[in-house]
């Protein structure tokens, strides 16, 4: 066992106050993580919490330990309690502080043993005591999976954690797409079903489950709303507060509609653009070589993976959207490789 599994190993032994928490807009992966761990930590009678900085949508819902989930945004005070009161603190699925919104000032100022599990590029300095950066691994869920693998824990895996697990991988992976997926992806997913993961049941659970509304917010984003620029290989898709009110939106609707652009042939970058209260917010996905990433850090104080990044825009949704057609014109050698 190496040196880090066996400190992590050491400080989960007896018994301990343990908070976990995930990044702003939780997805598949940071809620599949933490509630595997969330899972996997009870077992070990230790007092846990799963705290997440904001809600989430409503296909990750049925996830097991979902119900005593605490959301920072609604029960503020509960939270920091939590957070001043932890003797180890779990950061899951994200390398910046900033990652977790109002929740880092508490984070950062806790003398909680702080460990961090992620697979974004670069994380922050000393963000945590002991770090668990693997950027190669598709996510987080599977670099858990690993970790409680190395420390000889894996025969507490039952079907709530393999189902918790197979969700983050799941959705991280694009269904078992990506080019991060490989042959111990693959073998981790056959172990979760082994462990009693409904791996059908799961995605239709995630996958099958959209409102009406959603599928109609759905077809007005490819009809109507689809800017295509064939000679740059790129995509764009918008959307204002007005257009998500008429389509009742509700949190997770418009996850995975970027990937319908990328769908399109010949398509290596797409981006999405969406106005959400007094923020616009950007997706943003690539094939192949073209890194999003770090056009989310230039361009938007943002970041992620090189095919899958997004940031924030200081400017309004149309500028935004100038601003995306110009970067396309700006990276077209690159695109165009
Ligand atoms: P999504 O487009 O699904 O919101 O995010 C895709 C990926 O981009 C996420 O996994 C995350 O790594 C990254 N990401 C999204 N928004 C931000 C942001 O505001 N800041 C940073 N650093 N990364 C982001
Ligand atoms: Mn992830």
């Amino acid at each position: 066992m190496n040196h880090k599994i066996e400190k992590l190993k050491n400080v989960i032994t007896n018994p301990q106050k343990i908070v976990i928490t995930t990044h702003r807009g939780p997805d598949g992966d940071a809620m599949g993580s933490s509630l595997a761990l969330y899972n996997l930590l009870i077992k070990l009678n230790h007092e846990v919490n799963v705290i997440t900085p904001n809600d989430y949508a409503s296909f990750l819902h049925w996830l097991p330990g979902n119900n005593l989930v605490t959301e920072y945004e609604s029960s503020r005070e509960t939270a920091e309690k939590l957070v001043d009161n932890a003797d180890i603190i779990f950061m899951l699925d994200f390398n910046h502080i900033y990652r977790i919104d109002g929740l880092a000032s508490n984070v950062e100022s806790s003398n909680a043993f702080k460990v961090l599990i992620d697979h974004h590029q670069d994380p922050q300095e000393n963000i945590a005591d002991l770090i668990f950066s693997e950027p190669t691994i598709c996510s987080t869920a599977q670099l858990l999976f690993q970790i409680i693998d190395k420390m000889d824990l894996s025969y507490l895996i039952d079907k709530d954690i393999a189902e918790c697990i197979y969700v983050g991988i799941m959705t991280d992976t694009g269904s078992f797409k990506y080019s991060s997926t490989t042959s111990e992806t693959h073998n981790i997913i056959a172990r979760l079903i082994k462990y009693g993961a409904r791996n059908t049941v799961i995605h239709d659970l995630v996958y099958d489950n959209y409102s009406a509304d959603r599928m109609k917010l759905l077809g007005y984003c490819l009809n109507d709303k689809l800017l295509l620029f064939p000679e740059n290989k790129s995509a764009i898709i918008s959307l204002t507060n007005e257009e998500l009110k008429r389509f009742n939106f509700k949190k997770g609707d418009t996850e995975g509609i970027i990937n319908y652009a990328l769908a399109i042939k010949d398509t290596i970058f797409a981006a999405f653009i969406v106005e959400r209260d007094n923020i616009v917010k950007l997706s943003l996905r690539s094939k192949g070589e073209f890194k999003v990433n770090d056009i989310a850090n230039k361009y938007f104080s943002g970041g992620g993976h090189e095919n899958a990044a997004g940031g924030i825009s200081n400017t309004n949704i149309q500028e935004t959207i100038e601003k995306v057609k110009e970067i396309i014109i700006e990276y077209k050698e690159e695109l165009n490789k």
